[in-house]
């Protein structure tokens, strides 16, 4: 299967009719109707979050792509939402947690394979202080969590290229 997006843009999709993808700025054009649409890339949200010891919480993917494998908790800002509320909203749906502060640490781009087509994304990462460990409880689409050390994290265990920037930005 050959995951660049030009291979998945072929037929317009307001009238059908064959269209054109233009590689340099990967926007698909109908000559036809005049449709024209910009793969931008997608908002996403990450969070960092760390224990009394100075370990950050990794969660467990429970969904493909990278069933099983480690992340950050987070996900893709809805359509009508800011970073901040996307954020809250996925922390609350994936592991109960609600945040007393957030603080923004930086934005990282990366690429993400679904569909087996290639997504750009922004990744939006902040800083989350939370009092309570106790309520902690994976959800929705991670199946577990743990707290590491940043410098014990094997940066071969993490599947995303934004994910492992984060935490070489981390390691000391
Ligand atoms: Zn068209």
């Amino acid at each position: 299967m050959n995951t660049k997006p030009e291979n998945h843009y072929k037929y317009c999709p307001r009238c059908s009719s064959k269209g054109s993808f233009n590689n340099t700025d990967l926007s698909f054009k109908c000559e036809n109707c005049g449709f024209h649409f910009f793969l931008n890339s997608a908002a996403a949200v990450t969070a960092l979050i760390f224990n009394n010891k100075g370990e950050l919480l990794l969660s467990t993917r429970g969904i493909e792509p990278f069933l099983g494998k480690l992340d950050l908790p987070g996900g893709f800002v809805d359509p009508g939402e800011n970073a901040e509320t996307a954020l809250l909203r996925e922390l609350k749906e994936e592991l109960n947690i609600e945040p007393k502060h957030i603080s923004y640490f930086g934005s990282f781009a990366n690429q993400y394979l679904f569909s087996d087509t290639i997504v750009h994304t922004v990744d939006f990462v902040f800083t989350c202080e939370i009092d309570n460990y106790e309520n902690i409880e994976p959800h929705d689409d991670i199946m577990g969590f743990t707290f590491v050390n940043p410098n014990n994290i094997d940066l071969n265990d993490i599947p995303f290229e934004s994910v492992k920037n984060v935490i070489k930005h981390l390691q000391k």
